[in-house]
């Protein structure tokens, strides 16, 4: 496919999350930071891509379009992963991780988009390696509230809302109490620690985790890449899970190679897009490893990662960031499955398909 165009958009569209803004970014956190990237090839068609969001999407922009576009425009692109090799040997020198990988990201799901759209077939169908699910089951993850009544209400209002099992980013046991008494014994609870534990705080923590108990620990080391330590918390009641900071199958590769996880966590708009997530599936599945994508997307991120859990098997669930954003960028079909699934859209592509009035109420430069 010739591409003729690539286009980049910045959306923040406020959410509402029942607490004070807590977060756990470096300020208040309250509202979806978009980047999209549009690719168009000669036949008029259009792919849709996102680039990890937060705060940084204004510097992914400026990768795509100052060090991807550029040389992307004009060029035909026969094979995707082939394409997102060549971009990451020509900007390795601007990082391994970070908003270098994001950009990629961004542009690899567009690409792919594109190539469904082009083969006419939901992109799952062109991702499968056996049978493909019609919809995908989801966790709901709650943002950081530390406040113990108020994150046992608002998982109260996530099982009352029809999901079944919870994620929880409390980092103190007052709050993983509050919250399992709230809601019984039977409800899984994983609980995401965004690296705000040492080692030595994560050994004392794991028995009181082990009777919780716990669905799997995410993140619980800082720095999130130190696999080594990761390995030694592995085999003691509770299962190890991290990934959304690691970049590329090479890394997942020798974290993999370590012992690191349990579970592994690709984010496809910070991993290396899909091409990248494919090749983690495949050394998931060599090593009989699930995995438990990072998810809490809206946009192309999200379709992406509804397509993938779709297309492999390995993917267990999905990740819902349970917030309540001001207005959705496109439709998301909640399935009529229990427990709370997504069907997976049945168009040509990922499915993703913006609401242009919601594209220029919460546009920004
Ligand atoms: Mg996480």
């Amino acid at each position: 496919m010739k591409i003729q165009a690539v286009k980049t958009h910045l959306l923040e569209i406020p959410f509402h999350d029942g607490g004070k803004g807590e977060g756990i970014g470096p300020t208040t956190w309250k509202q979806l930071d978009l980047l999209l990237v549009e690719v168009h090839d000669e036949q008029g068609n259009v792919g849709w891509g996102e680039g990890f969001g937060y705060f940084v999407t204004r510097s992914t922009r400026g990768i795509v379009d100052r060090l991807i576009a550029p040389t992307l425009v004009g060029e035909t692109v026969v094979d995707v992963p082939a394409w997102n090799r060549m971009a990451q040997r020509r900007l390795h020198l601007f990082g391994r991780y970070g908003v270098t990988l994001f950009a990629i990201s961004a542009v690899d799901i567009a690409l792919w988009d594109l190539a469904a759209k082009r083969a006419g077939v939901p992109l799952s169908h062109l991702l499968a390696r056996g049978g493909v699910r019609p919809s995908a089951p989801f966790y709901a993850s709650l943002v950081r509230y530390a406040d113990p009544a108020l994150v046992a209400r608002i998982a109260r209002d996530a099982l009352d809302d029809g999901f079944t099992s919870l994620k929880l980013h409390e980092i103190a046991m007052p709050e993983l109490d509050a919250v399992r008494s709230a809601v019984g014994p039977d409800v899984p609870i994983s609980v995401d620690v965004n690296a705000n534990w040492s080692f030595e705080e994560t050994e004392a923590f794991l028995p009181t985790l082990e009777r919780l108990p716990t669905w799997w620990l995410e993140e619980p080391i800082f720095p999130p890449e130190d696999g080594t330590r990761l390995a030694r918390l592995r085999g003691r009641g509770v299962p190890i899970a991290a990934g959304e900071n690691w970049s590329t199958s090479v890394q997942f590769e020798e974290m993999v190679r370590l012992g690191a996880v349990d579970v592994l966590q690709p984010s496809v708009t910070k991993v290396g897009g899909i091409s990248e997530f494919l090749a983690i599936a495949d050394l998931a599945e060599a090593h009989g490893l699930p995995l438990l994508p990072h998810s809490p997307y809206f946009g192309p991120g999200f379709f992406a990662s509804l397509h993938l859990a779709a297309a492999l098997d390995q993917v267990r669930e999905l990740e819902w960031l349970y917030v309540q954003p001001e207005a959705w960028i496109a439709p998301i079909a909640r399935s009529q499955r229990q427990p709370w699934h997504v069907d997976v859209p049945t168009t040509p592509g990922i499915g993703f398909e913006p609401d242009p009035v919601v594209m220029e109420r919460y546009r920004v430069e």
